[in-house]
């Protein structure tokens, strides 16, 4: 129950079940920054061993567990069995003094990105907000991996499942309880653009937005990403257009290169005149081969001149390594709940 709440909402509920505020203050700190069950040794229950055991009883492990995990160069990915049996993967990635944990929102995707593992699995459901945060919960907790930065871009379309991601954050950010800053977390979206519109009237304030884009084409983008077909171009180009960005806001870009496919330079120009007018920084990111997508990387010859197509149109890019891809935990490849 606790792991779905904010620490207003926890003690409301607390109180309603009898436990006064000191105490439903008090265990909401020792879940969340100790990570621990046992409210017996906290102050406010001395003498009280059977109200510290019912209130253990109360806030309840979190549901699901890590079943498996892999490690390579630093970056870890971890999958969680649920309690109804679904697996879900998340990914731990290293960086100077703070980790980068990127998180699931749905079991599967609807949205069948051609060159992601996740969106060939289909929409099986949305996560529950306690499902997402344990993902943080475990993290740091079983792991022992303090998480500082948050990405929504594991399995799922966070968009999708709006909702219930930001009370995910709300928890996260909660300064009683995980205290992840908001400006630390990124929303990632395939470009939904109804959920843009919904999350840019719910005062998103200072999160992050990364939009995977890969191509500026809508011939192309409806063969790669079907959403396209609902949303094409102009529509997100819309949204992006009205979204309230913070003074200091930029949105981020992703875009895999796919050998072959929207790697030419004619396909860079098109991306540059897309973004016209829009506050961006690119990651670049050659594909990583893998699953039974049929595509391949593309030479770093042909990277670099993708690059620097879009640097002359005055595009600000960064080449990103594609971390990960030996454990198929880079982008676009969780799913299938296996390490
Ligand atoms: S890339 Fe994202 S939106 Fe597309 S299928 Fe995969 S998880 Fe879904």
């Amino acid at each position: 129950m606790i792991l779905s709440l904010t620490h207003d909402a926890a003690v409301a509920e607390l109180r309603r079940r009898g436990v006064t505020v000191p105490r439903a203050t008090a265990l909401y700190r020792a879940f969340f920054q100790n990570g621990s069950f046992d409210f017996s040794n906290l102050s406010e229950f001395a003498g009280e061993a059977g109200e510290a055991a019912r209130c253990s009883a109360l806030v309840a492990r979190p549901s699901g567990q890590i079943v498996d995990q892999r490690e390579a160069g630093g970056v870890l990915k971890f999958v969680t069995a649920l309690e109804d049996g679904a697996r879900i993967e998340s990914v731990l990635i290293p960086g100077p003094g703070r980790d980068t944990l990127c998180i699931s929102s749905q079991v599967g995707c609807r949205r069948a990105c051609r060159f992601c593992a996740t969106g060939q699995m289909g929409w099986v459901r949305d996560l529950r907000v306690d499902e997402m945060v344990g993902q943080a919960f475990f993290a740091r907790f079983d792991l022992g991996r303090p998480v500082k930065n948050v990405v929504f871009m594991g399995m799922g379309e966070p968009l999708d499942n709006l909702d219930a991601v930001l009370q995910a954050i709300a928890v996260l950010t909660d300064q009683r309880g995980l205290n992840i800053a908001r400006g630390r977390i990124t929303l990632s979206t395939a470009g939904q653009a109804e959920g843009l519109r919904r999350l840019a009237s719910r005062h998103p304030g200072n999160l992050g937005l990364a939009v995977s884009l890969n191509t500026a084409s809508d011939a192309l983008r409806n063969e790669l990403m079907p959403i396209n077909r609902e949303f094409p171009l102009s529509r997100l180009k819309t949204e992006l257009k009205a979204y309230p960005l913070g003074p200091k806001g930029v949105f981020f870009i992703e875009y895999v290169l796919l050998a072959g496919v929207n790697d030419s330079p004619q396909a860079a120009r098109q991306v540059v005149e897309f973004l016209e007018g829009l506050p961006v920084r690119i990651n670049l990111i050659a594909y990583n081969p893998g699953g039974s997508a049929p595509f391949a990387t593309p030479t770093p010859a042909v990277v670099r001149r993708f690059r620097d197509e879009l640097a002359l149109g005055g595009l600000f890019v960064r080449l990103r390594p594609a971390r990960g891809g030996d454990l198929q935990a880079a982008c676009g490849q969780l799913g299938g709940g296996r390490v």
